[in-house]
């Protein structure tokens, strides 16, 4: 018999987690079989958000090199880089904008206070600090020793190391050409075994529901539901919406030519949930189809596949503020700004593989202080909403890589 696939197991371990975990719920609170389960299901669900953490560095570390040394050397490279990432940055910050928008008017969590975070919680007060501190702080943080940076587990400067790293390795050529290669091989290694990781995911995915619906208010699916609808809205919102009209302002490319020529790349990412797997199907569409030439395409979509993802900012962003409504805290306007920030950062970070977002995601917790393991929360979901985050993701990569090719044309 042929195993389902890997999409399939993952939403039979959830729905196996919330059964089980209803079940267990209606067991005597003090009852050897629910012990047991609990202490069993507790155990494998940390082993695999530690599995999912072991991973971080080296994938946000290979795949933002590889990444950028992908350029290759061409005329106008400074205004291409330039608007490249200008663009990225901005169409970014438009959808993390969304995303707190969104967030602050439908309130998804909110009233829900889960007494299983109480204990991660506790050191919440003393990481408040204030404005100046915090710049101080994170200038500070920028330039470190990238063994101490990847050993530490220091994203942001893992990042900026990997950023100079990748502009060395192209200004170098084809003197360090061992040294990319090398980094080529280790990002598919650990792509490998990230995809090991993620066969576990079905009985990860199944022990953390089981724990979580076990020990916990069962309103949460109610609340979950919000949540999910929150981010599909605004998915679409920004991806039916915001996107082709920053094009077609620009470029006068309607809408609809825009999506005939990109329906492939868009449908192919929605089935994948992989900008990297789609990665030839977009470059065809923007060269083939939208007729972007190829210098401008073979930069902006490989680099975007790597670092542009509004879908995945959006979602990290969204996902926060509703954590942080779950535990029944309220994000101050600072906190809120370092949301924005370290959201932007952590789609940077996360490499066009599905279910990357979450990987990085704890990064995004982790700096305002929320619990990581809320993750476990989003997990029955993430699959779900990767679909259409990627393909907003990719849908990104071609609008930028058309804005590009317009700035680049020779004005009459
Ligand atoms: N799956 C997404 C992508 O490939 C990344 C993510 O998990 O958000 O673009």
């Amino acid at each position: 018999m042929k195993m389902p696939s890997l999409n399939t197991q993952i939403l039979i371990g959830a729905i196996l987690g919330l059964v089980f975990g209803l079940g267990m719920s209606t067991l005597a609170p003090d009852s050897a079989t629910r012990e047991i389960s609990l202490y069993t299901s507790g155990l494998l669900g940390t082993l695999f958000i530690d599995l999912l953490k072991m991973v971080l560095i080296p994938l946000v570390f290979t795949s933002i090199v590889v990444g950028v040394a992908n350029l290759q050397a061409h005329q106008q490279m400074h205004r291409v880089w330039m608007s490249t990432l200008g663009f990225f940055v901005f169409s970014m910050a438009l959808s993390i904008g969304l995303a707190l928008f969104a967030s602050h008017i439908f309130r998804p969590g909110e009233g829900l206070h889960l007494a299983m975070f109480q204990n991660a919680m506790q050191g919440f007060e003393a990481k408040q600090m204030p404005l100046a501190d915090f710049f101080a702080q994170f200038l500070h943080g920028i330039f470190v020793n990238p063994i101490a940076a990847l050993a530490q587990g220091n994203v942001l400067a893992v990042v900026v190391f990997a950023l100079i790293l990748g502009i060395s390795l192209i200004i170098g050529g084809e003197r360090y050409r061992n040294i990319l290669n090398l980094l080529k091989e280790l990002l598919e290694i650990t792509m490998q075994i990230v995809g090991w990781i993620m066969r576990l995911a079905p009985l990860g995915i199944m022990a953390l529901l089981i724990k979580l619906v076990a020990t916990q208010d069962v309103a949460l699916l109610g609340s979950l539901g919000k949540f999910v609808a929150v981010v599909i809205g605004t998915l679409l919102m920004h991806g039916l919406v915001v996107l082709p009209l920053i094009l077609y302002l620009i470029t006068k490319v309607s809408p609809l030519k825009f999506w005939r020529g990109a329906r492939e790349a868009l449908v192919t990412a929605f089935a994948t949930s992989s900008s990297s797997a789609t990665l030839p199907v977009t470059l065809r569409c923007a060269e083939q189809h939208l007729h972007v030439k190829p210098a401008v395409a073979g930069f902006v979509i490989p680099l975007g596949a790597t670092v542009n993802m509004d879908g995945t900012a959006l979602y990290e962003a969204a996902a926060a503020l509703f954590i942080a409504n779950l535990v029944g805290i309220e994000l101050n306007l600072m906190q809120q700004l370092i949301v924005f920030f370290t959201a932007m950062i952590a789609a940077i970070g996360a490499p066009g593989i599905p279910s990357a977002g979450m990987v990085t995601m704890v990064m995004v917790l982790q700096s305002v202080g929320l619990p990581a393991e809320a993750i476990a929360i989003l997990l029955p979901v993430d699959r779900l909403l990767d679909t259409l985050r990627t393909a907003v993701n990719v849908e990104g990569d071609m609008v930028g890589s058309l804005l590009v090719n317009h700035w680049m044309k020779p004005k009459p």
